[in-house]
């Protein structure tokens, strides 16, 4: 195959067929995702959603390669992802897990990013902390929609978590009053109307900070990346926090084992980071 990537380097295309990554939460925001990893030439996709699409149909208005027949069927999400991914490349290796991501730990560990869809603070928190304990780059992308009488502010972000830096915590993404209130809620906290638009946008904007991490194309450093999406000004910037935090080191994950896997053992049947590909 000739190279499609050309300024991404010369290794691009060997590296994204090489790379496993995991998506967890396949609806507005990860179906987007998923696409673009995809077409990017990403062949080890590990996908995780325990739904089906809305027997209402209200996924249709936001879920990349869902169909009028996937609502009447209901079909899984995993299953309409793993269609939309096997069109563009048939040969792609795909793990799907309809079921809760802790129940297949196994394979969310074997990843070599995670990148998060969920719409909750307690599944973004605790798919930070197993990406920590894994030492894997966890990649957020959140959106919300705030009224103000009749006016509706439409705000996002992506975040860049790297295990040994600055935390979703430390940038204010989750804290204890927000997890406090969804729990209050039973999940349901605020307006998450995810529409595809804004979702397109992040989406995007996760996926360009997988393709840094994995081929570096940009002399910038990577570290923890916090960026901003205003919905009303159609705007994506870097967050203030970040120079505001610059010197602050991580006080959330100090504990033995908050980082770490001390599960994590070599084994000649258990898939090891990094060879992976040998093993499908
Ligand atoms: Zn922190």
């Amino acid at each position: 195959m000739t190279s499609r990537q050309g300024f991404l380097g010369a290794g691009s295309d060997a590296i994204f067929a090489d790379a496993q990554i995991g998506v967890v939460g396949l609806g507005g925001g990860g179906s987007h995702i998923v696409q673009q990893l995809a077409h990017i030439g990403i062949s080890h996709l590990r996908l995780f959603d325990p739904d089906s699409i809305d027997p209402e149909g209200t996924n249709l208005n936001r879920l990349v390669g869902a169909t009028a027949t996937d609502v009447r069927v209901g079909t899984p999400k995993t299953a309409i992802a793993a269609r939309l991914v096997l069109g563009i490349n048939p040969s792609a290796d795909l793990v799907l897990v309809q079921k809760p991501w802790q129940e297949s730990i196994g394979i969310l560990r074997n990843c070599d990013v995670i990148v998060g869809c969920v719409d909750t603070f307690r599944g973004r928190q605790e798919l930070e902390r197993a990406a920590r304990r894994f030492h894997i780059p966890y990649i957020d992308i959140g959106m919300d929609v705030h009224a103000f009488g009749d006016d509706y502010l439409l705000t996002g972000q992506v975040f860049l978590s790297l295990p040994g830096d600055k935390c979703m915590t430390c940038f204010g993404l989750l804290r204890e009053d927000l997890l406090a209130l969804e729990a209050s809620r039973y999940g349901a906290a605020g307006i998450r109307q995810q529409v595809i638009w804004p979702n397109g946008v992040l989406a995007s904007t996760a996926v360009g900070l997988v393709i840094r991490l994995l081929a570096p194309w940009s002399p910038q450093a990577i570290g923890p990346v916090l960026l901003e999406y205003d919905g009303n000004r159609g705007t994506v910037v870097e967050s203030t926090r970040m120079g505001a935090l610059k010197d602050y080191p991580c006080s959330h994950f100090q504990a033995y084992d908050d980082i770490g896997d001390p599960f994590w053992t070599l084994s000649l049947t258990q898939p090891i980071k990094g060879d992976h590909h040998e093993t499908k």
